[in-house]
């Protein structure tokens, strides 16, 4: 279990995360969402032990790590850009930690080999990394933090080099890769599909703050606050005009919004708040359509169904969605 109690971490006197409270189960999938500048790389590093906590203590199974060197803590790290050594293959790469640490030639051989095999790279064992494509990178390099046999595995946006497709795919792999070997993860990201599709958990942060830490359906479905409402995902903002043709009594005093796939247009059910709006703008985009409607006081984007009839630009309709689907984030953070 990793416990940050009351963390604060400074980069010369100026306070990039204070008072970090998060703690991440063993085994867990956590990842640290949130724009840039939030604070995500910062805290991974000062786990990593790269930069120093000016304040409170960082428990790893009930010991205070926050003194320890780099090297000590058991952390393995995964960056953005790999930084594979060219000069090496891909074995000597992978085994770069361990002939460090004095390991004896024969581990050595059979721990490079193994990991090779478990991430899917024995076959170009002998290539230099600019023989390799940037998903096979990836692997190499995950697969050098992890034969160091760490207990807790920092992931430091691993796969934003890589193009849409190959991300996808990578994904699932580091996925099997933490269920079968069991590390502790810790992700970091502002993608926010990649945080929903991965994670146990999430923790979105905001200049250095946590708004909101969940499952990642709690965390879509419920958001806590405005911030979580807009950065996990689309949200319309509902204004009281909007909300008052339904005649529903819903109080607007906080911010009230709706994700566009949660509002269908056609006939309303009873029950459902509805509104009539005009089609402004219509994007197709294969599976879905996304509309752009005009009603009375604000447009609202609204995703359907690419199989659903298409809408002609200027044509009005009733938009309806149910209460339940409005998202009433309420929790202010300072
Ligand atoms: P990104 O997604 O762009 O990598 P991030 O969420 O990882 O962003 P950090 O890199 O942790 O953000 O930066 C958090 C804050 O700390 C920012 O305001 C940044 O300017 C500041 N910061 C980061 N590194 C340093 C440094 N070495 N010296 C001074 N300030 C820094």
């Amino acid at each position: 279990m990793i416990r940050f109690e009351d963390v604060d971490i400074a980069y010369d006197g100026m306070l990039a995360v204070p008072g970090l409270n998060i703690t991440i189960e063993e085994g867990e999938f956590f990842t640290l969402l949130g724009p840039s500048g939030c604070g995500k790389t910062t805290i991974l590093r000062c786990l990593a032990g790269f930069v120093p906590n000016s304040a409170g203590r960082i428990m790893v199974r009930d010991r205070d790590i926050s003194r320890l060197e780099a090297e000590r803590r058991g952390v393995g790290i995964v960056f953005q850009n790999y930084a594979l050594f060219p000069h090496l293959t891909v074995s000597e790469n992978v085994a770069f930690g361990l002939r460090a640490s004095r390991t004896g030639n024969a581990e050595v051989r059979q721990r490079v080999g193994d990991i090779l095999e478990r991430t899917g790279i024995a076959e170009h064992a002998g290539k230099r990394p600019s023989e390799l494509s940037g998903g096979q990178q990836q692997r190499v390099a995950i697969a050098r933090s992890l034969v160091m046999g760490p207990s807790i595995l920092l992931m430091d946006e691993p796969l934003s080099n890589l193009d849409v497709k190959l991300r996808v795919a990578m994904r699932n792999e580091i996925k099997r890769l933490q269920r079968q070997l069991g590390f502790t993860t810790i992700y970091v990201t502002h993608d926010q599909e990649e945080a929903l599709s991965l994670s146990d958990r999430i923790a979105v942060l905001n200049r250095g703050r946590i708004e909101q830490v969940g499952a990642p359906e709690a965390i879509y479905d419920r958001p806590e606050t405005e911030f979580v409402c807009r950065f996990i995902g689309e949200a319309n903002r509902l204004t009281p005009t909007m909300l008052g043709s339904s005649g529903a009594a819903i109080n607007t005093d906080t911010p009230t919004f709706v994700r566009p796939e949660h509002v269908r247009i056609g006939v309303p059910p009873a029950g459902h708040l509805h509104l009539s709006a005009s089609v402004e703008d219509a994007v197709f985009l294969g599976p879905l359509v996304r509309y752009s409607m005009k009603a009375a006081d604000g447009l609202l984007d609204v995703i359907v169904s690419g199989a659903e009839a298409r809408l002609a630009i200027g044509s009005q309709h009733m938009l309806h969605f149910p209460a339940e689907a409005v998202l009433r984030p309420q929790r202010t953070v300072q």
